[in-house]
């Protein structure tokens, strides 16, 4: 729990997990003091439409507002905008499907870390000798419990309160079906290494375009300067273009249709 007088800040992904986390802390009485959504330009639209679902709740339980932050000096020094701009003129994919973790840490826990070495109420702990409290909504899932678990830094504690309290992924979507908010899609790039295939024919079946730029981009780094060597496609085993082509005959035809 976190302790009296330290700076909460919650590390919030837009998805099931970290929604339910802060369902579960509004229910314990526990307020952030700040909520961060790192916003890579590639999330889904649907993660987008979410936030305003989440800022009118947050807003209704006297909660703040979710802060959006970007890649530090997107606005001033970096001529890529978003992640996928950044892949696609480096004719690259996502770390990721190298088997590097990069692309979130320069992308999303970058963005998070600078906001908040600029925070007042960080400043001010530091100052007076304490950590920031960050929250991290993983779950207590197997999958979830692989994940690293970090517990201190020089300036921050790490708290896990869904692994704590034991609640896995059906727990967090009946937490935030009793909030009355509808329960988000899985957050993440609409080209990320880590999605499996049905969310390729999601992709497909919904956001046709944003499949597309996906391919685009895969394809952009199997013939570019690189090439594919180590990885083969946007899956790291597998690749997206030869999954479409093979699974989805008629996605190339729907794209004819659509113009
Ligand atoms: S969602 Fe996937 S592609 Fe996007 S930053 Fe995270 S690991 Fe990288």
């Amino acid at each position: 729990m976190k302790a009296p007088g330290r700076p909460l800040v919650v590390s919030y992904g837009m998805g099931v997990d970290s929604t339910a986390m802060l369902v579960w802390m509004h229910q314990r009485g526990v307020r952030p003091d700040a909520i961060l959504f790192a916003d890579t330009g590639g999330e889904k639209p649907e993660t987008y439409a979410y936030l305003d679902h989440m800022d009118r709740w947050l807003a209704s339980v006297d909660c703040p507002r979710v802060t959006v932050v970007t890649k530090p000096g997107q606005a001033r020094r970096s001529k890529h905008k978003t992640l996928e701009q950044n892949c696609v003129e480096n004719e690259t994919l996502p770390s990721l499907a190298f088997g590097y973790k990069s692309c979130s840490l320069k992308w999303k826990a970058t963005p998070m870390d600078q906001w908040v070495s600029r925070w007042q109420p960080a400043q001010d702990a530091w100052a007076r000798g304490e950590k920031v409290v960050r929250a991290i909504g993983y779950d207590a899932s197997p999958a979830d419990l692989r994940r690293s678990k970090i517990k201190e830094t020089s300036k921050f504690t790490y708290w896990y309160p869904l692994r704590d309290a034991g609640i896995t992924r059906p727990g967090c979507k009946e937490l935030i079906e009793s909030a009355g908010l509808p329960v988000p899609m899985k957050s993440s790039c609409f080209f990320c290494p880590a999605m499996h295939r049905e969310e390729v024919v999601y992709l497909a079946e919904h956001h046709p375009d944003l499949l597309r730029r996906a391919l685009d981009m895969e394809e952009g780094a199997r013939d570019g300067k690189h090439g594919l060597k180590t990885t083969k496609g946007i899956g790291r085993s597998w690749s997206w273009t030869k999954f479409v082509a093979d699974e989805l005959p008629d996605y190339g035809k729907a794209r004819c249709v659509i113009g």
